[in-house]
């Protein structure tokens, strides 16, 4: 009776830990960009390449096999963080007020530290193919490509949220909103519009961030801009190329 009781309990974790991944990291963002590629002008579309058929429905089977492997990833953060060995704490009070924005800061300039040497390490030859291809076969990005994932790539795009919950102090609430954050500004790079005005690449400080052209020139160049949030690492590496950069290589034309 003990053992089915553990079972029903781990199925039961796991099916909120599979709804709260699927809402919040995938079906809030994407459906809110859908909505902005609805409403954007024509005009601010980046590349002329058209969605292929099936596409979507191809990005949204392989993101949805993504949450369930999220989900299952989850469930051993979620037995760590009961056992007492993560650095999470749900009691606000042990937090100075100033700690949550401290904690939000650090945990985007780890991740796009984090991210940008991964994703470059994914586009080595001898990994490409069965790490990271999946998410490249969409050429013009879509929201629902966001993840959009081999298995092997679930991998390092979930060990970054292992590193922050051990070593983060910080209160769950705001890893779920940090997790919302990360998902929005990942939708925001695959719609395909660019929504950030153009006096972004002149702005002292916001041309060291990523427009949503920078991500798109990475699905239809494959070779730059592989940073997330900021283009620090990008420029410092040299892979970095601007909104005027040409959309696509010929030989990628889908
Ligand atoms: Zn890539
Ligand atoms: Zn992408």
């Amino acid at each position: 009776m003990d053992t089915l009781r553990a079972v029903t309990d781990l199925l039961i974790d796991y099916a909120v830990l599979f709804a709260a991944i699927l809402v919040i990291a995938y079906l809030l963002p994407a459906g809110a960009f859908q909505l902005v590629m609805r409403l954007a002008p024509p005009a601010s579309r980046i590349q002329s390449r058209p969605i292929r058929p099936g596409q979507v429905r191809r990005e949204v089977l392989l993101s949805l096999r993504a949450v369930a492997i999220f989900a299952l990833y989850g469930l051993g953060l979620l037995m760590a963080y009961r056992a007492g060995w993560t650095a999470l704490d749900p009691d606000w009070a042990a937090w100075p007020w100033w700690w949550p924005a401290v904690g939000f800061l650090a945990a985007i300039l780890m991740h796009d530290t984090w991210f940008y040497w991964v994703h470059r390490a994914m586009h080595l030859k001898r990994v490409f193919g069965w790490m990271h291809a999946q998410h490249h076969r969409s050429v013009t990005p879509t929201p629902w490509s966001i993840l959009a994932f081999d298995v092997a790539e679930t991998i390092p795009q979930f060990g970054i949220f292992v590193v922050l919950v051990m070593l983060v102090p910080m209160h769950p609430a705001v890893l779920g909103a940090y997790l919302l954050f990360d998902s929005m500004v990942n939708a925001a790079g695959h719609c395909g519009h660019e929504i950030i005005p153009d006096h972004q690449r002149t702005h002292w400080l916001l041309r060291y961030t990523n427009a949503v052209t920078h991500h798109d020139l990475h699905h239809s160049r494959f070779d730059c801009n592989y940073a997330q949030y900021f283009n620090i690492w990008d420029r410092v590496c040299g892979t970095f190329r601007d909104r005027d950069a040409p959309p696509a290589r010929p030989d990628r034309a889908a």
